[in-house]
């Protein structure tokens, strides 16, 4: 037996931690405290898509779907940009089906960028990014969103940019804040992709969740954007299936060849049975997007309720599912001890506002996040806990 120590993580594992967010779900069952943590609904997924799963391994769908997706579902998506967008995708050279919006980001990073290279992220940011930065050895270029309204400053975005910039990373509607990206500030990025011949990086999976009458804007329907723009999304947060791990990168031909062959590396493909039931999920008529989207008001309502009663301030949502609160003025020492506190004094769980930023943003410690994708119950339960807060103040 060698003598050497060995090495446990490469270079690249040991520069980021485990998921946060997913570490607070294990508290959370450690402590049955009411998980208000991860971003996944607690609630069941709509009846036909069960019946769609089931009528697809039922039709033996059950093998290796085609590397970059099964024909149908790249059929459904490009239906539906059409229908959304106005955006003409072709299935054939156009769209990868990955697992989920997670393996489209990271293979997009890894396909498309080169290490030394730099990517701009908006700060604060889905926590994700940043290892998928280090996988791709891209170096990440934060921008700060401020709050109260988590807009930029024009002139730092545009600072940001350089020779070595390949690409920009947006997320709209926004987690953690629920900012939804107003079309000049799109239009903004957008002008300065082209100056610089950056590429964009959009994650849209919240796209049909807004609040407000607030409308989404798609990256690639700006003008001289569709062929910058490589658009991420996926089933999980739209159709409540956040476990089917489906989701895709659209992007023309000479982008989409790459993504492929890291997708076919990385993955094989996504679970081919939960794409063909992804077809029912893709092809939802219009009821079921103005149903989701009052749902999810109600929701919001709800939460913001419970947190104007207990004297938490939030950024009010305008989309996705989150409220991101300043918990600055409670007299903890971090988000962190706040967030271990609410898991084990009053039992709830959320995630701390740390993960979403980079080390050296002020804002780092002042915030935590709050997820409410929740049936009723369980937003009375958090409430009910919640409520001791106020009695136990600091
Ligand atoms: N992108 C954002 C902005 C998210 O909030 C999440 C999940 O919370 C994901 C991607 C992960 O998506 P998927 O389940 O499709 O991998």
């Amino acid at each position: 037996m060698t003598s050497k120590v060995l090495k446990t993580a490469s270079n690249k594992a040991s520069q980021f931690q485990e998921s946060v967010i997913r570490e607070m779900s294990r508290l959370a069952a450690q402590h049955k405290a009411v998980n208000l943590a991860q971003g996944l609904p607690d609630f069941p997924c709509p009846a036909e898509l069960k019946e769609a799963v089931t009528k697809a391994v039922f039709d033996d769908i059950n093998q290796y779907a085609i590397t970059w997706g099964d024909k149908p579902l790249r059929q459904a998506i490009a239906d539906k940009s059409k229908k959304f967008l106005n955006l003409t995708v072709d299935p054939e050279t156009e769209i990868t089906v990955t697992c989920g919006a997670t393996e489209a980001m990271v293979a997009t990073m890894i396909a498309l960028v080169d290490a030394g290279e730099e990517v701009i992220v908006f700060e604060p940011f889905y926590e994700n990014y940043g290892p998928d930065s280090i996988l791709s050895g891209a170096t990440p270029r934060y921008v700060k969103l401020y709050p109260p309204n988590w807009s930029f400053v024009e002139e730092e975005l545009a600072a940001a940019f350089n020779e070595k910039t390949r690409a920009i990373i947006i997320n709209t509607p926004h987690n953690p804040t629920g900012k939804v990206f107003a079309k000049h500030e799109l239009e903004a990025v957008a002008k300065l992709c082209q100056k610089w011949g950056v590429l964009c990086f959009t994650d849209e999976i919240y796209e049909h969740i807004l609040y407000d009458n607030n409308k989404h804007v798609a990256m690639a329907t700006l003008p001289g954007m569709e062929d910058l723009t490589v658009t991420i999304n996926s089933l999980s947060k739209t159709y409540s299936v956040t476990g089917w791990r489906v989701g895709w990168a659209v992007a023309r031909p000479e982008f989409t060849l790459p993504i492929r062959k890291v997708h076919d590396f990385l993955t094989v493909g996504a679970p081919a049975p939960l794409q063909r039931a992804g077809v029912t999920a893709v092809n939802m008529g219009d009821k079921y997007y103005k149903e989701l989207s009052e749902e999810y008001s109600a929701r919001r309502d709800t939460m913001m309720e419970i947190l104007d009663t207990v004297g938490i301030s939030y950024y009010k949502p305008e989309g996705a599912y989150y409220m991101f609160c300043d918990i600055g003025d409670r007299g903890f020492e971090s988000d962190l001890a706040f967030t271990k506190y609410l898991v084990k004094d009053i039992g709830v769980a959320v995630v701390p506002g740390g993960s979403f930023f980079g080390a050296d943003n002020k804002l780092k410690h002042r915030y935590v996040r709050f997820c409410f994708s929740r049936r009723d119950e369980t937003l009375k339960a958090a409430r009910e806990r919640l409520l001791k807060l106020k009695s136990d103040k600091k």
